[in-house]
């Protein structure tokens, strides 16, 4: 079994979740007694989310290029980085890694067109949602995403980071974003995209009008399947 390099933290509530799916989906896969051969790498997610407010996205590149080499030296074999936003730095993220990456966004894309969907309502932050690192590659993979409206993107956002991100579940916050995924469904979005890692915290299949795609899921089942082939 090749061993998965996860670059995590971002926030610390995300990468429990990728901890326990991993290690969920190889006792599926495998039984017994068997686990995941991980390298976990978890930043102080305070002072990321400081250098994203103010702008200081040259440093947060520099920091997770760092750990990456740090993740590569210490025997991962490939990377997985455990937050949708910080792809944003993938390539800087890289620069000097010869170990593969394998981007969450790509991942998504393929899966979405693997069930033949094409129009995806995306929530996730307001990074992932406005800026075009993610977008562009979803639209690369063939598929035409949907954001929310201005509102509805301003509320995902603040959940995310005053919540979520601080293991904090809502029964009021789980209705806003089911309401949230109403309206994109209404606006012409034939699934959905989980594109931040925690907010399967709040939504999943049985809630939400269309298929679902949990990128926090798609990323532990596509690393699993590469550590075990
Ligand atoms: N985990 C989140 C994501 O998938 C948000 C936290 C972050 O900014 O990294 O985008």
């Amino acid at each position: 079994m090749k061993t998965i390099g996860i670059l995590g933290g971002m926030s610390a509530a995300s990468t429990q979740i990728y901890y326990q799916t991993l290690c969920d989906l190889t006792r599926q896969r495998l039984g017994g007694l068997h686990s995941p051969e991980l390298l976990i790498r978890s930043l102080d997610f305070a002072v990321i989310e400081a250098l994203q407010a103010g702008g200081g996205w040259e440093v947060a590149g520099r920091v997770l290029n760092r750990e990456a080499i740090a993740l590569e030296q210490g025997g991962a074999d490939f990377l997985i980085l455990a937050t949708n936003t910080m792809h944003k730095l993938a390539e800087q993220m890289m620069t000097g890694v010869s170990i593969p990456l394998l981007h969450i966004a790509d991942a998504t894309a393929r899966a979405i067109q693997s069930e033949g969907l094409k129009f995806p309502g995306l929530m996730a932050t307001s990074f992932t949602m406005q800026q075009h690192f993610y977008t562009d590659r979803l639209i690369a993979g063939g598929l035409a995403p949907i954001l929310p409206n201005a509102r509805d993107q301003e509320t995902t956002h603040r959940i995310i980071y005053d919540e979520l991100c601080k293991g904090i579940v809502t029964n009021d916050s789980r209705e806003i974003y089911i309401s949230i995924a109403q309206r994109l469904h209404d606006s012409g979005a034939d699934c959905l995209i989980l594109g931040c890692t925690e907010v399967g915290m709040l939504l999943n299949t049985s809630n939400v009008p269309c298929p679902l795609f949990d990128t926090t899921q798609i990323h532990c089942e596509l690393a699993l399947e590469l550590a075990l082939n």
